[in-house]
């Protein structure tokens, strides 16, 4: 069969086109393909919610792929074993309540059932700005990460959630603009964003999970995001965190308790 190149270049374009515009109007927009926000969007997906996220970066991964210090390990403790089981990730017990687990398996075992579950994730794509209603957030205004890079004049585009969920990691870039633009008061202490504490692993993890909840109308916080919102330490390459933390905002957001 001869390849003909305009064939190959309509199909991508006219298959990406049909995913965008399904996009544009969802149940659940996640910003970030940590492991916070890609574990999120499988249990949304699972729980047949219309869900969507959005990752600047090329890959999905965040912060996993690179486990400690370069060496592509991840540490996980007893409260998250369950979670690789269902994702089927392979562990093994390095001592009682501690599990270590190859972070290249890990990233792409998670990445590929959030998908085949019905996630749609957008990579290149980064998020700019929201769309707030009514002291609600509504949604999400979009940009290449190309376009951002290179400082063109290009505006974005938007698009419409029931719920925005910023899994973006240690920047909580989407809670940020937020607390900038808005004049939303955030639910913490302060209104404001707290900052994230120093390093204390283990009250870190437990915290982590307390605190990804609902951050204002319309938004919620998961993952290492969550501890730089509401002020918490950092935990260093324990995992168990965000991938709870990820649960625990679906099944908010899905009514499952
Ligand atoms: C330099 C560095 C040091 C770290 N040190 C620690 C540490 O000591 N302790 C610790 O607990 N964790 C540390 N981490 C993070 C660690 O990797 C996390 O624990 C874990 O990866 C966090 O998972 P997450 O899913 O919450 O976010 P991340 O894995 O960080 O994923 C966030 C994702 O959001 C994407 N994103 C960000 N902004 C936008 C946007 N505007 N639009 C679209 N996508 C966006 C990012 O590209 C990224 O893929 C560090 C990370 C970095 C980069």
């Amino acid at each position: 069969m001869h390849l003909d190149e305009i064939k190959i270049s309509r199909a991508i374009i006219e298959s990406y086109k049909a995913k965008l515009v399904d996009a544009l109007d969802v149940d659940v927009a996640i910003v970030g393909a940590g492991p916070a926000g890609m574990v999120c969007g499988y249990y949304l997906a699972k729980a047949r919610k219309k869900v969507v996220l959005f990752e600047k970066k090329l890959s999905v991964g965040g912060g996993m792929w690179g486990g400690g210090i370069m060496f592509n390990e991840i540490v996980v403790q007893d409260k998250a074993k369950d979670i690789l089981d269902e994702f089927g990730i392979a562990y093994r017990t390095y001592e009682p309540g501690y599990y270590l687990a190859d972070s290249i398996e890990a990233v792409t075992t998670i990445c590929s059932k959030a998908i085949k579950s019905g996630l749609r994730i957008f990579n290149l794509m980064s998020v700019e700005d929201v769309m707030v209603r009514k002291s609600r957030v509504a949604g999400l205004v979009l940009n290449w990460t190309a376009v951002e890079m290179a400082h063109l004049h290009v505006d974005p585009i938007t698009m419409r959630a029931g719920t925005v969920v910023d899994a973006t990691g240690h920047p909580a870039e989407v809670t940020r603009i937020v607390e900038r633009k808005s004049g939303i008061r955030l639910k913490t202490k302060t209104g404001r964003t707290r900052g994230e504490g120093s390093m204390w692993a283990h009250a870190g993890e437990e915290i982590i999970v307390k605190h990804s909840k609902e951050v204002c109308p319309g938004l919620y916080a998961c993952g290492m995001c969550a501890n730089a919102v509401f002020g918490g330490p950092r935990m260093g390459p324990v995992f168990g965190g965000m991938l709870l933390a990820g649960k625990k905002v679906a099944r908010e957001l899905s009514g499952k308790t």
